[in-house]
């Protein structure tokens, strides 16, 4: 059994995924509060009951977590809601909808929000959440802007709640050791960051391909795995961009909604990143090319059969990592952070970096030129 992985078994044993969970980059979360006796698990409630919420996080927080339950639903669909609610053992005086929301400051059983909502609306959800007192955890990407971002932070803060972001790859053990390798400098310097992360769209109508409640187009949804795996691989700070956006078909992709976009990230120790993320094809594959060889995840960033390797003198040889639930690893993790008041290792702020560049990427497509960071 390799170093990891006996690392990985004897940390896994304490609490869950979430006791070993480190913070792949740095950055500090908001102010914590105690809002649960000893042994009791967070409630959360979950906003928005589509495909994530169903296939993967219900489940999850229904079966998997160790430190919190399914303990409220917020949905515009009472039928859907009612369903659910039976499915999970949700009580029916827990379910809310999009105008009532705001009285889930009167529900003791809910500590956390969960925003798993089309992007547009993340920034209102979490900041009407942090006004009702309560902790939030907001997909990718955070918000649709940095000014919204802002605004989201500034809300948590200033009710003295946590805000996590759901990059679920934190808790995942391959893209942990993707970034410790790096870090570690187990093959040398890392060099050069090949990260490309894309799915083909469906449905044209879909949110995702509207501008005005997906902000943008692949990159915002996917190509935000890319640019994350980039950073924490690198373990730095991209110091300038330079992108192209690229679409073949006018018809499915409007003005503002990217098919495909390629970019380039410069960090200042001299590692580069190629990036790639689209729409139109999948991808889905991080590799680093260090001084004295290469390691990967591919695939890098699915629910699971996540896949890490890394070059050697007998040949490469498999990380040989277990899997994990990466929603209930998350979500565990953010608890233990809430629990135990210590700041989340994926918080606004860190939301909030991701925004910066992904701005950055556009505009770069736009004008044809680096911006520098
Ligand atoms: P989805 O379309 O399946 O669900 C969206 C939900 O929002 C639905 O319940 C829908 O009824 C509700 N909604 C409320 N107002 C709406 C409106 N005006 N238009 C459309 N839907 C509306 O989407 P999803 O795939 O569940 O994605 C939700 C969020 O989760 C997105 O921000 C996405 O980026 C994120 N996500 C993250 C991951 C991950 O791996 N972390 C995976 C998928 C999605």
């Amino acid at each position: 059994m390799g170093d990891s992985r006996r690392r990985f078994l004897k940390e896994l044993s304490g609490l869950g995924a979430a006791a070993w969970a480190a913070p792949l980059l740095s950055g500090a979360g908001g102010a914590a509060a105690q809002t649960a006796e000893p042994g009791k698990k967070l409630g959360f409630a979950l906003v928005g009951l589509g495909s994530l919420s169903g296939n993967q996080i219900a489940p999850a927080l229904f079966q998997r977590t160790k430190l919190c339950r399914l303990a409220g639903l917020v949905s515009g669909h009472p039928d859907k809601a009612r369903e659910w609610a039976k499915r999970y053992a949700v009580p029916e005086k827990n379910i809310y909808d999009y105008a009532n929301f705001d009285q889930i400051r009167d529900n003791p059983d809910i500590d956390v929000v969960y925003v798993v909502l089309p992007n547009s609306m993340h920034a209102e959800y979490t900041i009407r959440a942090a006004r009702a007192g309560k902790h939030v955890l907001c997909e990718k990407p955070m918000a649709v802007s940095v000014k919204e971002c802002d605004e989201m932070i500034a809300a948590c803060k200033a009710a003295g709640r946590q805000l996590a972001i759901g990059y679920r790859l934190h808790f995942e053990p391959n893209n942990l050791e993707m970034a410790r390798l790096a870090r570690e400098r187990v093959l040398g310097a890392v060099k050069v960051i090949e990260a490309s992360a894309g799915f083909r769209i469906g449905d044209p109508a879909q949110w995702r391909l509207n501008k005005a409640l997906s902000g943008g187009g692949s990159l915002l949804d996917i190509g935000i795995y890319a640019l994350q795996a980039a950073r924490y691989i690198a373990g730095e700070e991209p110091t300038s961009v330079s992108a192209q956006v690229s679409i073949t078909d006018p018809v499915k992709f409007k003005p503002g909604v990217d098919e495909s976009v390629l970019f380039r990230l410069q960090f200042p120790g001299g590692a580069v990143a190629n990036c790639s993320s689209s729409y139109a094809t999948g991808l889905n594959r991080f590799w680093a090319g260090a001084e004295g060889g290469w390691f990967e995840v591919n695939p890098a960033l699915n629910y699971t059969g996540i896949k890490g390797r890394l070059s050697g003198p007998q040949g490469p040889r498999d990380f040989g990592l277990p899997a994990v639930d990466h929603f209930a690893a998350e979500m565990d993790a953010f608890s233990d952070c809430i629990l135990n008041e210590r700041p989340t290792t994926v918080p606004g702020e860190e939301g909030r970096r991701d925004q910066r560049i992904m701005a950055a990427i556009y505009e770069s497509a736009e004008k044809g030129s680096t911006i520098a960071l």
